[in-house]
């Protein structure tokens, strides 16, 4: 019989690299708590008319990739794909454009697409986002990136390219792809067999194109820059000046577009050199229609974003750091095991990581001590419980010292310069 192995297209997450994905999700939520955002955990599964509706019936997402299945009760559910229809569910659901103020969410988890598995790419992956939601105003738009560039910076990702765009609002983007359909009726027949499609369906999405050969067309393409109405300018003219004045560096791309009707105005997108033709760390944007979209007869424009987390945590990975043990407890003697367990819960409740051995053997509990990394060995016998001192040895410099058991706590804090 063959063993059971991981489903295609997902992976296990195993040490020492979950090391690196905690520490990124802790930068992350306290980076969040001093933005004053809180955590939402939305269902796993939702309704899939949510995501029809939420991401968009024409976009590859749900069209293509989503992992929907008919239920008992023959309702049709589907994994999230993504999380701000959720968020943006659970906001309406529970009523929460009655509290004051703007609601600022964040949320960690996995997300489920059934894309064709590549390097970096996985059918179960994580995201880290956050949605502010109950504000029009460019001051949140420039804060939400202002964050987002902190917490980049904070995991130690370096040479991150921000690149910022406005998509206009549902006035001022009918004369755009009014424009922009004239000059595609011209050059489609030009263009690859997906753009030809979008040309007619979803114009928008032909800025999207990475194929080489369309680059310079679309290039020539309309921008929707000269196309914005005055309050949409006014914006994000607002935007940009509260970047520039927080001293962060963007570039204007007018092709960064979403292609759904309820995003507006902001959007904007992170890339990393390090990640190759799939550079993207994170995109978000504006969208101030969702909530109508999904049924809400109240208005809650907002804005978010979401991280790639496996993609962060790929770039980031180069310097991470090996966790290590800070203390492994080598016992010899019955006596000693009862005593070490006292000694090992007063350690941990200092914050100090512990590892006991199980081994009766002192040579081998030590060779696996240097195996695992472990910083100090501490050892116990039954003259270290009668007297209350103790072996400590330090496993780089390979010394060995006496120390007592009120000095023990101290000396091994000395050892890890992160306690
Ligand atoms: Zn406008
Ligand atoms: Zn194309």
């Amino acid at each position: 019989m063959n063993p059971v192995k991981a489903v295609k297209g997902t992976r296990d997450i195993l040490p020492p690299d979950s090391a690196v994905w905690n520490k990124v999700e802790a930068v992350a939520r306290e980076v969040f708590r001093t933005f004053n955002y809180q955590e939402i955990r939305t269902p796993i599964f939702e309704e899939t008319a949510l995501f029809a509706r939420g991401v968009g019936e024409d976009t590859d997402i749900v069209g293509k990739e989503m992992y929907t299945w008919t239920d008992k009760d023959e309702t049709s559910l589907t994994l999230r794909p993504e999380n701000t229809a959720s968020v943006m569910r659970a906001f309406i659901e529970h009523r929460l454009d009655q509290i004051p103020g703007v609601k600022k969410l964040y949320y960690i988890g996995p997300m489920f697409r059934r894309e064709r598995p590549q390097k970096g790419r996985y059918r179960q992956f994580y995201q880290i986002g956050a949605e502010a939601i109950g504000s029009e105003s460019p001051i949140v738009d420039a804060e939400v990136i202002e964050m987002v560039v902190d917490l980049l910076r904070l995991t130690g990702l370096e040479g991150f390219h921000l690149i910022i765009n406005s998509v206009g609002c549902g006035s001022c983007r009918l004369a755009f792809l009014a424009a922009l359909r004239e000059k595609l009726a011209g050059v489609a027949s030009t263009l690859c067999t997906d753009c030809q499609r979008r040309a007619t369906t979803n114009p928008l999405r032909v800025l999207d194109c990475k194929i080489p050969e369309d680059q310079d067309t679309i290039n020539a393409l309309p921008s929707i820059l000269d196309h914005l109405c005055q309050a949409c300018s006014d914006h994000f003219t607002a935007v940009r000046a509260h970047l520039d004045n927080r001293n962060i560096a963007y570039e204007v791309r007018p092709r960064l577009v979403r292609g759904l009707d309820y995003y507006m105005r902001t959007t904007f997108e992170i890339t990393h050199g390090s990640l190759g033709a799939q550079n993207s760390v994170l995109g978000g944007g504006r969208y101030d229609g969702l909530a109508e979209s999904l049924g809400s007869r109240v208005a809650a424009p907002g804005i978010g974003f979401s991280i790639g987390e496996d993609r962060l945590v790929m770039s980031v990975q180069g310097d991470q750091q090996q966790n290590t043990v800070d203390v492994f407890v080598a016992t010899m003697g019955d006596a000693a095991d009862m005593h070490a367990g006292e000694l090992c819960a007063e350690l941990r409740a200092q914050g100090i990581s512990v590892e006991r051995s199980t081994d009766k053997k002192l040579k081998r509990a030590l060779e696996v001590a240097s195996k695992t990394g472990a910083r100090y060995a501490l050892i116990i016998g039954d003259d270290e419980v009668s007297t209350g001192s103790y072996s400590l040895k330090d496993m780089a410099k390979q010394e060995q010292t006496k120390v007592t058991r009120s000095e023990l706590a101290g000396r091994i804090r000395a050892g890890n310069p992160k306690l």
